[in-house]
């Protein structure tokens, strides 16, 4: 779930070309503030869930108290201790509520922003530690797809999550293809991250949106809430389908922005799509 909205990041928003800024520095920056909302985000929702599941045990505990008072008959010191009891139930119960509410789900600071850019950064910020010769990667986007509103790192954390799931969903296979572009849908903009791993395992397909479903040992299985918390917070919706080839294809939607005339320019055309070393000793 995405930080309490920050006052837009001009400077970050604008192309590395227009900064005139080492490529380095850049991307410090960007990935300083893309672990600080990543950390932010994933605090929200452990903070959000933890309410929700907390709330109704706590209310049971104050109806419990109160009936048992209730029956408790001439016994005072008993009736005492069950209102206190009560009390005390109603008090963590405010403080869950308080503390759900300083987690300000899903605000989004938007800004009319190139969606090439932005998700080639987040290709990088995902891949930073997985050898770019081991998968096939493809830049696919329509040239009226470039401009979109949206919160720069908060788009970002939902590509590196699709961009990671689908790294490690690919992780044992010999063939690793991912497809990564955005095409034109009705007034928005629909953003796919495509991979040609397994699919998604009919063990978690029903609940994947949730938050703590996983699959995997180390996994926290909050990605997938958290993007789609963005998401929607970006007036969007995220949803997965099977790929023809039998992998996950995730699409999200974002708003348009008013266009620009300058020509979209995407990662594909400066960089191609790239190719994996030869297998082999
Ligand atoms: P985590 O990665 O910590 O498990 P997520 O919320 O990001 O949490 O993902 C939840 C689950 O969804 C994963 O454990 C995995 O089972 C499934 N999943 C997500 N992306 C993919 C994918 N590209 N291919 C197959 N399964 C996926």
């Amino acid at each position: 779930m995405p930080t309490p909205a920050e006052a837009p990041d001009k400077r970050a928003d604008q192309r590395p070309e227009q900064r005139n800024e080492p490529w380095t520095r850049r991307r410090a920056d960007i990935q300083f503030q893309f672990t600080q909302a990543a950390r932010m985000n994933a605090m929200g929702e452990l903070a959000v869930t933890l309410a929700h599941e907390l709330n109704q045990p706590l209310a049971a505990i104050n109806n419990y108290a109160a009936a048992a008072e209730r029956i408790a008959g001439d016994d005072a010191e008993l009736r005492d201790l069950l209102r206190k009891m009560g009390e005390q139930a109603a008090r963590a119960a405010e403080i869950v509520a308080r503390v759900r509410d300083g987690a300000h789900r899903s605000e989004v600071a938007l800004a009319p922003l190139a969606l090439p850019e932005l998700v080639a950064e987040a290709i990088d910020l995902a891949m930073a530690d997985i050898a770019r010769e081991s998968v096939v990667l493809h830049y696919d986007f329509d040239d009226r797809a470039c401009d979109v509103l949206a919160d720069r790192v908060q788009v970002q954390q939902v590509v590196v999550n699709l961009v990671r799931n689908a790294m490690e969903a690919m992780q044992d296979l010999p063939w690793r293809e991912l497809r990564v572009g955005a095409a034109p849908d009705g007034d928005l903009i629909r953003v796919h991250v495509i991979d040609s791993g397994p699919g998604v395992s009919p063990g978690v397909a029903a609940r994947l949106f949730q938050p703590f479903v996983t699959d995997k040992p180390q996994g926290m299985g909050v990605g997938l809430s958290i993007s789609r918390g963005i998401v929607e917070a970006h007036g969007g919706r995220l949803w997965v389908e099977r790929a023809s080839g039998g992998g996950a294809a995730f699409y999200f939607t974002l708003r348009r922005a008013p266009e620009t005339k300058r020509a979209c320019e995407t990662p594909a055309r400066r960089r191609g799509t790239r190719r994996p070393r030869p297998a082999g000793p």
